[in-house]
């Protein structure tokens, strides 16, 4: 095998040729390298015209290795013309597997000869997809070939809203997100949404809410919750919500979890412990999750990240709202702001919660809120250690997917 690495404008490519074909074409931080190779060099000059807005199609002979449904959906990637886009599922189709969008996706994702085989071409339904090695490079691709960003046009930024009120006043945030939601339906468009969920009961009346005008993917990111029993317990219980939701509504809410990482909890609130509830040692832990649901939503190509904490009526929503926006400020992900708790949205969790049968916890869910509250944790650990010896997850909600598969 031979490789070649060459500059062009928005990063580094690595060529690979084996048996006069191409075989992959990534990505990579290594430094450029010249190679004597032909087809190499013929490869490296087309895709430098590429980039130069001279050439929309390539004829180097390309053998990306993989299994025989990711070689159908490369074929039918390659088809996809310059300067245009098409879905997952457009191309799950067009491979003769209607309705595996999400199979197509991961090919889409494992596709080992980027530009070559225009994966950067392909979208979700409802936003710009994800991209193996970061979106910087398939919006750099898109601006290559002028292809209109009109999804992320599309979707309101909340910044427009803010723009017409009265930001000196408390902000209503209800209403911003209320105004958001009505400028996706005049629009024509459902955003993808990641949503944080602390737990299946606060999410309940969320996604009862935001599924009639969004896409909506829960993720359980929660390393404040102690012990580690209980918060697979929530985590249990948040997917029994999201399975029983999805059959009794019709909808298809998606999950997605972080791993358990209590120690980056503890890191964040360092020398807060013994602050109040409601105090700085929250909107750390406010921070930490919805951070870590940006950065995750940032990765997937989502349109929006949003939180369900503002349904809680124990909770400062527009503590919770300046922290998303701080976010944003921070890193560019478009946050969604929300008040769930207005329209009765806690009451509403209450009832649901009753309705689906869940399990609702006595304590926020870190170890300094418990002790706060006179909580002792040895039989909510106990208790919650008994319930997942018989529950399992991956057994009761097959179709869930966890981690991430999505
Ligand atoms: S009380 Fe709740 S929000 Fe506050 S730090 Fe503890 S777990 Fe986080």
């Amino acid at each position: 095998m031979s490789y070649g690495i060459i500059q062009v404008p928005c990063g580094r490519l690595k060529i690979c040729a084996e048996n006069g074909c191409i075989i992959s074409c990534g990505w990579t931080e290594e430094a450029p390298r010249k190679s004597e190779d032909s087809l190499i060099r013929e490869t490296a000059d087309q895709i430098r015209d590429y980039f130069l807005g001279i050439r929309t199609e390539f004829t180097v002979p390309c053998r990306p290795q993989g299994t025989d449904f990711e070689k159908k959906i490369w074929t039918c990637i390659a088809e996809i013309p310059y300067g245009r886009v098409a879905t997952y599922g457009e191309i799950a189709e067009k491979a003769g597997h209607p309705g595996a969008a999400r199979a197509a996706g991961r090919a889409c994702g494992r596709n080992p000869c980027v530009i070559i085989v225009p994966c950067h071409r392909v979208v979700a339904r409802h936003g710009d997809g994800g991209y193996t090695g970061g979106m910087k490079y398939k919006y750099a691709l898109w601006k290559t070939e002028h292809i209109d960003r009109k999804r992320k046009k599309r979707m309101i930024d909340f910044h427009e809203v803010l723009a017409h009120m009265n930001t000196n006043q408390r902000i209503n945030y209800d209403k911003v997100f209320q105004q958001m939601e009505k400028s996706w339906q005049q629009e024509g468009v459902r955003p993808r949404i990641l949503l944080h969920s602390c737990c299946g009961p606060c999410s309940s009346a969320v996604l009862e809410r935001l599924v009639k005008t969004a896409d909506v993917t829960v993720y359980y990111m929660n390393p404040n919750i102690h012990p580690e029993a209980e918060y697979r317990r929530r985590e249990y219980v948040q997917q029994k919500l999201i399975h029983k939701f999805n059959a009794e509504r019709g909808t298809d809410v998606h999950f997605l979890a972080a791993p358990y990482d209590p120690s980056s909890y503890f890191e964040a609130v360092k020398g807060q412990e013994n602050e109040p509830e409601g105090g700085a040692r929250c909107r750390s832990c406010f921070h930490l999750r919805m951070l870590a649901t940006a950065r995750k939503m940032k990765e997937l190509g989502f349109d929006y990240f949003a939180t369900t904490l503002t349904v809680s009526s124990y909770k400062n929503s527009q503590v919770i709202n300046a922290v998303g926006m701080d976010i944003e400020e921070e890193t560019q992900i478009a946050y969604l702001p929300s008040d769930f708790k207005k329209h009765n949205g806690y009451l509403r969790s209450t009832e649901l919660s009753d309705e689906f049968e869940l399990y609702r916890q006595h304590y926020c869910g870190c170890i300094f809120g418990a002790r706060d509250q006179g909580i002792d944790l040895t039989p909510v650990n106990e208790e919650a250690r008994q319930f997942m010896e018989t529950h399992d997850a991956s057994r009761d909600f097959p179709e869930l997917r966890k981690q991430d598969e999505i």
